[in-house]
């Protein structure tokens, strides 16, 4: 059976998918991880990834409706930051190919196909489960590097 380790820390956010609150989950990221001491770079890489995932919630699974967003966030031992991102909302039919660079299904937006890219390539490992119809969560880790040695 597979350990469930412990976090040090977590917190759960439920919002509704207004687009306001997209820099509202962003910044409320980036305060959970103040606790740690990011670097600007991590704080920055983090922030860009929950915006890209919190705004497909927004404009992808709950379109034409208002509907609610899950963000789950934790702290692991060894500076382990772990967040989750669901919504209930319309699904994805093939996440594979979501996930493919430039792949989008709102060409008319001019959006560019690029979130889950970017979720990929700023996060350690990045884990996308969606049912059509039901909903998709984004599972999201970065380690942060340890701190830096004060010499005094
Ligand atoms: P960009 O993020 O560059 O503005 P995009 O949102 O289309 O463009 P991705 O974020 O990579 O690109 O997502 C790819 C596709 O996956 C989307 O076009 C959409 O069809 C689907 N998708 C992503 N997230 C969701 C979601 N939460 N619910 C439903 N469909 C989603
Ligand atoms: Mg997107």
């Amino acid at each position: 059976m597979k350990e469930r380790r412990h976090p040090i820390n977590e917190v759960k956010l439920v919002l509704p998918s207004h687009s306001a609150n997209e820099s509202f989950a962003r910044s409320a990221a980036a305060v959970f991880l103040t606790q740690i001491n990011p670097t600007v770079t991590e704080l920055s890489d983090i922030k860009c990834a929950v915006s890209e995932a919190v705004t497909n919630c927004i404009v992808h699974g709950y379109t034409d409706t208002i509907g609610l967003i899950y963000i789950n966030m934790r702290l692991y031992e060894n500076r382990e930051f772990r967040i989750e991102i669901k919504d209930k909302g319309i699904g994805i039919p093939d996440v594979t190919e979501a996930m493919q660079p430039l792949f989008t299904t709102d060409k008319e937006n001019e959006r560019s196909g690029m979130g889950f890219t970017i979720m990929e390539n700023f996060m350690d490992t990045l884990k996308v489960t969606s049912v059509k119809g039901s909903g998709t969560r984004v599972i999201m880790t970065k380690k942060l590097a340890p701190l830096p040695r004060v010499i005094k």
